[in-house]
């Protein structure tokens, strides 16, 4: 697809090969070993946006969002961002002032910022302990009329299951729209994947998801053509024809440039997703003799772990830990965002949602990027093993 182009001197650099041996570090992420591998198709797709000098819109933006779409299933909408795909799905859904939207505190901020920037007024209800999904018991408790949206994450690759929540957000003229920035390739334990059942999906391709571009950006999915359209004039600031607005919109394009290199990347992401998998098992297996508490999977359904999260009362004395033999770890989320200074208005306190605020002290995130070597897992395993008093795995 992208052979057309083979200048002699492009170069994929030769990164150091990291063994994976005690005393090297392991990273939390590293994109290098990605661009070791697939440097060249996307030195080679870049090329031929350049030389084609068509950078917004154009042949690679639709290339892009075909493929996408056909992937997912769905109608697909390139956006600048996954944060812009949210903000532009609420504007197209006529979010706004007096409106409240029901989201989970357990999330990355972009899902209350959104909400918060149409005018509307977020409702932060709590998650599920063992999933860390938002809750739908707690959901439907915060019904009043003046809600108008739901949005649920699936985070850390796992889909909170879509038909109950959506038959319940219909039955009271509410939308749902899908946080799916963390869940791309995953589907429900009823085989529903993003999208699908939902006013819409909002992915993210910031460089550190499981498919990542090459720097902001973003898409909407859909299965409504009206929504599709909607979302493609929100997109280019409410235009209807050529410097004619209906409303307003924005500049939510996503560059020619991006969409090349997702093009070529999307082809890999089945495999990555599969290795994911594979890594998740090998951990579940691993920690299961330890204190630790592995992520829940829901059954039938289709995980994608663009996080491995376990979870323990001793998360900061086990980061450390792990720290100190040189392997990453992240807290994802260390705070609640009902708890956020920005928030205060809204009069959450400590305490208001037990279950997220919990969940915020305890949870921690393990390396599980794809091109982790069997020796980089067997140290991390081990290492945790030993915090716990386990021995080595032979
Ligand atoms: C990454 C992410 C976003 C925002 O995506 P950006 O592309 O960084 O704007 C939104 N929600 C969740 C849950 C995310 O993980």
């Amino acid at each position: 697809m992208h052979q057309s182009i083979q200048p002699s001197n492009l170069t994929t650099p030769a990164a150091p090969v990291r063994d994976g041996g005690a005393g090297t570090p392991i990273p939390m992420f590293d994109l290098t070993r990605q661009y070791r591998q697939i440097g060249r198709e996307l030195e080679a797709a870049v090329l031929a946006v350049l030389s084609r000098t068509e950078y917004v819109g154009g042949t690679a933006v639709a290339e892009f969002e075909k493929l996408l779409g056909d992937f997912c299933k769905a109608q697909a909408i390139a956006i600048s961002s996954g944060t812009d795909a949210i903000l532009a799905s609420l504007m197209a859904l006529h979010i706004g002032p007096g409106d409240l939207v029901i989201t989970t505190p357990f999330t990355f901020f972009a899902t209350g910022g959104c909400i918060a920037r149409t005018g509307a007024k977020p409702v932060f209800v709590d998650i599920h302990p063992d999933t860390f999904l938002l809750n739908q018991d707690a959901v439907e408790q915060a019904l009043k009329p003046a809600v108008r949206c739901v949005i649920p994450v699936h985070l850390f690759g796992q889909m909170m299951p879509m038909k109950a929540l959506v038959k319940w957000a219909c039955d009271h003229g509410i939308s749902v729209l899908e946080d799916a920035a963390q869940c791309i390739g995953a589907h429900d334990p009823d085989g529903i994947v993003p999208g699908e059942l939902s006013a819409a999906a909002a992915l993210s391709f910031y460089p550190t998801k499981n498919l990542g571009a090459a720097g902001d950006a973003g898409a909407v999915l859909t299965r409504m053509d009206a929504f599709a359209a909607r979302i493609r004039q929100t997109r280019q600031h409410g235009e209807v024809s050529r410097y004619v607005h209906d409303f307003v919109g924005g500049n939510f394009r996503l560059d020619a440039m991006q969409c090349a290199i997702l093009t070529a990347k999307l082809t890999h992401l089945p495999q990555w997703n599969l290795r994911r998998n594979e890594i998740a098992t090998f951990y579940d297996a691993a920690l299961a003799e330890t204190d630790v508490i592995p992520p829940t999977r829901i059954p039938h359904a289709r995980h994608v772990f663009h996080q491995y999260v376990i979870r323990t009362p001793k998360r900061d004395e086990l980061k450390e830990y792990l720290a100190r033999q040189g392997i990453g770890s992240m807290v994802y989320y260390p705070k609640p965002l009902h708890l956020q200074q920005c928030f205060a208005d809204l009069g959450y306190r400590p305490g208001s949602l037990p279950v997220a605020e919990a969940a915020c002290r305890e949870v921690l995130a393990l390396p599980i990027f794809p091109e982790l070597t069997e020796q980089e897992l067997n140290r991390v395993a081990n290492a945790i093993r030993g915090f716990f008093g386990k021995r080595a795995m032979a």
